[in-house]
Formats: structure tokens, sequence, C-alpha cells
């Protein structure tokens, strides 16, 4: 029961072939007896499952229907999930119970899917890894010494592990498509503002995007239809009709103009991923795709900028946690000033400390010219880059991440090394296109992720090239030993 897709898990629950309490249930025994070895839920709400997968039973009894109607989820520990702890992945928010659900929570609650719980993430959303994490490290599934990627690292390794079908995740810089590449899931990043960050914690609120994370593009596209739409509530969600996603994954690739950036193949690249890419790329020219050689000249400046900006944003984002409104308050406090250096100092971890300092040393009265607007103007120049482009082809693709998942620890000493890794991934947040990761092969026993890029709003294409690709290939449909 625990490898199905939600697609056929949809099916299942239409035919009657089980109840979305049965399904529920084995996947809490599930998650009860594999979770422990990765580590990927801060918690579980099994009360509230069981009361949203009879609700979602009693609601098709009635006759309604819809694909996430019964839908085991879980969601990433920043989506404020109402009377439920929801961490960030922090000390500094570990008795925060949220007053009210993010919008995605309410959409997809009222879709019918089923929260079996919250998420293992690095601590809020910083990192590439899941080792920044308050509530300890998650493991790979493919091999229990590695990371599954980061920020949404519980989200991966729990649907990587088959402990559940989908899961929600957020990227501001990589954090669905990375972990998606690490763990040999399929992972979209939608269009800024295509889905709402209200009660989404803020990392990088420019940069901040919500989506989905599941095995396939066809699970991806309805997750996605529960996620996106316009939101009253969050300043800068898009007022632009959702599409039919399921519907948009048949089309033809007879034709489709695919660019690959030169600059994607350079040394930092592991060969072997060079050539993994390289298979894919010839897998979609069979199915009719044309290849096309373009160039993104200023992507070298993307992680420099994207390492200024985004903790520039963090930096204002986390001024509100001071040990006074919520969240970890020091012990006895001498004076005010004591109260907010201990409470911060205390609360958040190093990692969360090191970008706010960068972030306020970045925009403070002397430095801001030199350093945050020059970042914003690299940014602007890495959107042109991508405008220019997508004139010439429609899709743009490459690896998703230079190297395969790395051991445990091996980046802790050295947190540049890690912030090199996202240069595949953060361009497109930089610019607030859509992307998505889908498996592509394996090194040394550990997947690989092929990354696509569109223009605004294009997620449906998205969706279609890989949804077109896995027809015709089984990486997606590997299952890691053990689980
Ligand atoms: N690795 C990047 C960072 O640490 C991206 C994280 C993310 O997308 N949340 O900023």
């Amino acid at each position: 029961m625990h490898q199905m897709t939600l697609a056929e898990i949809a099916r299942g629950l239409a035919d009657k072939k089980f109840s979305s309490e049965e399904l529920t249930k084995v996947l809490l025994a599930r998650i009860a007896q594999l979770d422990p070895q990765l580590n990927s839920f801060i918690s579980l709400t099994e009360d509230l499952a069981l009361q949203q997968a009879k609700a979602a039973d009693a609601r098709r009894a009635n006759g309604e229907s819809g694909a996430l109607l019964g839908a085991p989820i879980a969601h990433k520990d920043l989506f404020c999930t109402q009377g439920i702890r929801t961490s960030c992945g922090s000390k500094m928010l570990d008795n925060f119970k949220a007053p009210y659900d993010a919008t995605v929570v309410a959409k997809l609650a009222a879709a019918g899917a089923v929260t079996l719980g919250k998420t293992n993430m690095d601590e809020f959303a910083m990192g590439s890894a899941n080792e920044s994490s308050y509530y300890g490290a998650v493991k790979n599934p493919w091999n229990l010494e590695h990371v599954p990627g980061g920020s949404s690292g519980g989200s991966a390794a729990a649907v990587a592990a088959r402990l559940l079908p989908a899961a929600t995740a957020t990227d501001t810089g990589g954090s669905i498509r990375q972990p998606a590449a690490f763990t040999n899931l399929t992972g979209l990043k939608p269009t800024y503002g295509r889905v709402s960050r209200w009660g989404m914690i803020a990392y990088a609120s420019s940069l901040d995007q919500g989506g989905p994370l599941a095995r396939t593009a066809e699970d991806c596209a309805i997750l996605l239809q529960g996620m996106a739409g316009f939101d009253a509530n969050d300043s800068t969600s898009i007022d632009e009709p959702v599409p039919d996603y399921s519907a948009s994954l048949n089309g033809s690739l007879q034709g489709l103009r695919i660019g690959v950036p030169k600059e994607y193949f350079s040394a930092g690249l592991d060969p072997r991923i060079a050539e993994l890419i390289h298979n894919s790329i010839k897998e979609l020219e069979k199915l009719g795709a044309v290849i096309k050689e373009i160039s993104l000249p200023n992507m070298q400046h993307a992680i420099p900028a994207y390492y200024v900006i985004a903790p520039a944003e963090a930096s204002s984002n986390l001024s509100r946690f001071d040990g006074v409104r919520f969240g970890y308050r020091c012990e006895d406090p001498k004076n005010l000033i004591d109260l907010y250096k201990r409470s911060r100092g205390e609360g958040f971890g190093p990692e969360v400390q090191r970008r706010i300092m960068v972030g306020a040393y970045a925009l403070s009265a002397g430095y801001y010219d030199a350093y945050y607007l020059k970042a914003q103007k690299i940014r602007r120049l890495v959107k042109n880059d991508f405008m220019a482009a997508f004139n010439e082809v429609d899709i743009i693709l490459g690896p998703t991440t230079p190297n395969p998942a790395w051991k445990l620890g091996a980046k802790n000493s050295d947190p540049v090394a890690a912030y090199l890794e996202d240069v595949y991934t953060i361009t497109a947040n930089l610019a607030g296109l859509p992307g998505l990761s889908m498996p592509a092969g394996f090194v040394d026993g550990l997947p690989v992720g092929v990354q696509l890029l569109a223009p605004y709003f294009q997620e449906g294409r998205l969706l279609n090239v890989a949804h077109q690709y896995q027809l015709n290939t089984d990486w997606h449909t590997r299952t890691p030993t053990g689980f």
C-alpha cells in the first residue's frame, strides 16, 4: 500500500479499494517503524490525521470526489498549522503552536488532504543538507551515511522512503529541487507569487516559494493544484488563473526547444553527472525535442549575489524573534538588552546566527551600496539572461546539483563549500522562475537530478516534459533498499 503514488491512491479511493482511514493507519505504522532511522519528522499528528481521514471517507461516501480527498501528506515544519507546533527546525520556535493555518495548509485541508505530521528541515530553511536542524540531521534513505539535501530534507527523505506519497516543501535557493535530486524525487518550485506565502515562516521573502515534493510529475501536478492560487493575504501573490496541471501532462514534445546553457558544464560538475544529463537530453530528443546551446553569462555572479540578498532579508525577517512576543526566552534576564541577547544567542543555531550577522552587515549604512545594492543589480542581470534565453527556447535543461549527496558532516566546517553546491538552483529564485528537478540516474548508488526551468507561470510545461520523460524512463520508480 505504501508504494502507491498520489494518482494511484486517488484511483484506489475512488474505486473503494480501501479507505483513507485504512491507508492512514498503514502509513502511520510505517512511520513509527522506519522513521527512527531517518529522523524525517519533527512532529506527528496522528489524531488529526485519523480525524481528517474519517472526514474524507465520509465526504466520499456522500458523493464528493477529488484527487486530494483522503490523500495522506505532510507539511514542512515552516507552514503554520493551527494548534500544532510549527518549529521551523529551530529551538527558537520549539514551543510555538501556530494560532492559524498557512493558506497552503488550509487549502490542502479543504481539498481533503490528510496531514500525517510536520517534517524536519534546516533551521529557518537555511542550509542544503538538513544538518542545521535543532532536531538533528535527517538521513538519506538511499544511504544512511549521506545527507538528504536541504532545507526540505525531512519532506524528501520521508517521501523517498515511502513513508507517504508526497509532502509540501519550500524553495528559497533550491530547497525543493536539491533534496528532490538527492533522494530520487520530483520536486517543483513554482513561479514566485504562484503559491501563497501567508503563514509560511519567512526566510528571504523575495525568494521563498512553496511547492510539491513527490515521486512523479503526475503527483506534483496533483499537489500543486491544491497549493496554487491567488491569496489576498499575501501581497506578492499574483492574481493569475490556475490552469489544470494534470491536463497539461500529456502534450507532445514534438518540436519543443530545449536550451542547454554552456556555462552548466564547467569544471565544478561531476563528469558522471554530466553524462547522465546528456543521457536525459538524448531521451528527450527521442521524444521530439530540439536541443540548442544557449548562454547564461551572468550565472557565475549568482551565488555571491544570493548569499548577500538572502541573509539580508533573513536578518530583517528574523528580527521579530526577540524573546518577547513568542518563541524561546532565556532564563532570568538581567535587563531588556540581556533578554534580547541571550534569547537570540541561545535560541538560534550557528548557521542562522552567521546569516543574521552577514545580512545585518550587508544592510548597514556604510555598506548597503557596496553589497546589497550591487547584489540587486546582479539579480536583474541574471533575470535578463533568462529573458533573452527564453526568446529562443521553451525550456532550459541542466543538472540540479554539481555533485550527488555528500556524507553527513562533510561540509560542516566549511559553509562556503555548501553554498557553492547551490550553483544551478539559485538563479531561478533570483529571477522568480519556475523550476523542476526529476530523477535522471545514479552515481555510486546515489540519485542524480536533472533540472528543467521554464518562463513565468509555465509550471504546466515543466510537468508536461517531466511526465513524458517519466513515461519513457524508470529512474523515478526505483526504491531505496530497506524501504
Ligand atoms: N541552500 C540555500 C540556502 O541555504 C537554499 C535554501 C532554501 O532554498 N531554503 O540559502
